[in-house]
């Protein structure tokens, strides 16, 4: 099943210029958020991410940035955690 997070609220930027095309973004990323074409990472969606943060981490290129530690995934994280209702804030009505 295809999972889509709210429309365009991911912090997911891709450098194209610094893309190097080593594919490793493609290999970490648990959506398929990522192809690589021509040489070059392109993001195929991005309402598929859930700022997990491994293609930031993963990159040794610095050509993907992420804010990790907010949206859908980590209210639902920080929810289980703390035995409350997931939330991430980000309408101010828990819609996660
Ligand atoms: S990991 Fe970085 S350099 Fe490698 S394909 Fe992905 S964005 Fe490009
Ligand atoms: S933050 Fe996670 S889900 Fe989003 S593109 Fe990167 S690896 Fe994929």
């Amino acid at each position: 099943m295809k999972q889509v997070y709210l429309k365009n609220v991911s912090t997911l930027t891709l450098d194209s210029e610094k893309c190097t095309g080593c594919g490793m973004c493609t290999n970490v990323c648990p959506h398929n958020v990522f192809s690589i074409q021509d040489n070059t990472a392109v993001i195929n969606d991005k309402d598929l991410c859930m700022e997990c943060g491994a293609c930031e981490k993963n990159c040794a290129f610095d050509a993907v940035h992420v804010k990790s530690g907010v949206g859908c995934a980590a209210g639902i994280i920080y929810g289980t955690l703390r035995g409350t209702e997931p939330t991430c804030n980000c309408s101010g009505g828990g819609c996660c």
